[in-house]
């Protein structure tokens, strides 16, 4: 029973969809690994850039 796959709109491109859980479509799914994958470090890198800027701000604060 459990294995029955549900028929659903994939929540990120809105077409049907059925697979045995519920998330991004096979074809989303390819393209979101893809994008893990190439984004991976960019995402990184963007996280350091606010905390260079604190670092500066609050020397200037104390000026
Ligand atoms: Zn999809």
């Amino acid at each position: 029973m459990s294995s029955q796959p549900l028929d659903f709109e994939c929540p990120r491109c809105a077409r049907p969809a059925s697979q045995a859980t519920y998330g991004p479509c096979a074809d989303c799914r390819h393209q979101l690994r893809a994008r893990f994958e190439g984004d991976g470090r960019q995402v990184e890198v963007a996280r350091y850039e606010p905390k260079m800027n604190v670092v500066p701000n609050q020397v200037a604060t104390k000026d």
